[in-house]
């Protein structure tokens, strides 16, 4: 067993005894998830107006954009009569995705404790289960410790609740040389990125030796892999709010926490397709970079100064975007970036048949300002792409574990592809 990539069952197998959610942990009985179709850009503009509506409580899963993008809405229990009756005042269609997100948050929970296995060592570790950062942290230790001359360990900052952020780097020698920079998990509640991420990891470090083309990229390129990009966020959803998706950061003169980590960068911040209100899931924060994971991480790329990749994992959507977010203003490399993320898509399309959608931010969903890819884009890396792993909604962020290996697999197609572009457009 060399590979999260197959799938690894030995263990000792828990049966642990559900008894619901664990003291402590926010609830969602009854909550639904809605999706919502628009018929014209009005019918757009009135479900943006609910965002403003705090009291109705609404979570965009995905958020109002355009009338040809569906809007997932997770609604608590308690508002789902207002909401619908509003829904159906207004001649919006829509149809109930997810019945009752407690049931499902209860699912997942049961198959953490059923298929935590006895994780020794990176061949032990269940890969095809959720888990938390502690576990993540001693796999991370324990990928080091076996291959020893591949990878190692960096901290690069500390989050705002004073929890290290450690990026793995895979290098086979050379000083400084041209990198590429995966991060996962910016949205603490995506745990299909997270996921994906130990599989990356896992996969370069079995591979390299064995697979012709990711040894010949590893004796020219350097990975840097940030896996729990949002370790404050992460333990918060595992510890109290599955959907938790922001920072933990306080806001001076808010009672709500957090900033939206990819609204935070210093590249078209602050513009309209982000928040200025604390209490939005995209707020963008008081200023770029205040948010000390995301200044860690521009720190450590700006220091670094030789970076020619930066991938960030999102979920959901499957859709592979490229700068811009912030302006529907081509990038100067459009055409070449269109073409590797349609290159990209067919490699990973080839294994399970999963489907993807391309092209800018801006275009293929909506505006966004302050993003990660945005920002190393205008800093002179040039192959800066978001991920936006599966699904399409059936499950939204609480994609069932037994989706992790195919997911990883065929994001792996993809990451090698653009590996592949960027070592041979080495200057
Ligand atoms: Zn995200």
């Amino acid at each position: 067993m060399d590979s999260c990539m197959i799938e690894n069952m030995k263990g000792l197998m828990i049966f642990a005894v559900l008894l619901g959610a664990a003291f402590g942990h926010k609830l969602f009985v009854g909550d639904q998830v809605l999706r919502v179709t628009a018929r014209n850009e009005e019918q757009v503009t009135l479900l943006r107006e609910l965002e403003g509506l705090e009291h109705l409580q609404v979570d965009f899963w995905r958020t109002p954009a355009k009338v040809s993008l569906p809007v997932d809405m997770h609604v608590p229990f308690q508002n789902l009569q207002s909401i619908k009756a509003f829904l159906e005042y207004n001649d919006i269609p829509y149809s109930i995705m997810l019945e009752d997100l407690q049931l499902l948050l209860d699912q997942e929970q049961e198959e953490m404790k059923r298929s935590r296995t006895l994780e020794r060592n990176t061949n032990s570790f269940s890969y095809s289960t959720y888990h938390t950062l502690d576990e993540i942290y001693n796999w991370a230790d324990s990928l080091v410790a076996e291959h020893p001359d591949l990878v190692s360990k960096i901290q690069i900052g500390s989050t705002y609740e004073n929890r290290p952020m450690y990026v793995l780097k895979f290098s086979t020698g050379g000083s400084n040389r041209p990198a590429i920079w995966i991060d996962s998990g910016i949205h603490s509640r995506e745990w299909i990125t997270q996921a994906t991420g130990i599989c990356t990891a896992k996969k370069i470090a079995s591979d390299y030796g064995k697979d012709a083309t990711l040894t010949s990229i590893m004796n020219n390129l350097d990975i840097f892999l940030l896996i729990v990009t949002n370790p404050d966020g992460f333990v918060y959803t595992h510890s109290t709010n599955r959907m938790w998706r922001k920072t933990r950061s306080i806001n001076a003169g808010s009672t709500c926490i957090g900033v939206d980590p990819n609204r935070n960068w210093d590249a078209g911040f602050g513009g309209p397709g982000a928040s200025k209100n604390p209490c939005s899931e995209t707020y963008h924060g008081a200023y770029p970079h205040s948010e000390p994971e995301v200044k860690a991480i521009a720190d450590f790329i700006l220091s670094h100064g030789n970076m020619k990749s930066l991938l960030t994992i999102h979920s959901y959507s499957q859709m592979l975007l490229f700068p811009y977010g912030y302006t529907n203003d081509p990038a100067p490399d459009h055409e070449e970036l269109n073409n590797l993320a349609r290159e990209a898509l067919s490699a990973l399309t080839s294994l399970h048949g999963t489907k993807y959608t391309y092209g800018t931010t801006f275009a293929t969903i909506y505006p966004a300002d302050g993003t990660t890819i945005d920002w190393a884009y205008n800093n002179g890396i040039k192959y800066s792409y978001t991920f936006e792993l599966r699904d399409t909604g059936r499950y939204g962020f609480i994609l069932p574990a037994n989706q992790i290996i195919p997911t990883a697999e065929e994001t792996w197609l993809a990451l090698m592809k653009v590996f592949e572009h960027v070592q041979n457009n080495l200057d």
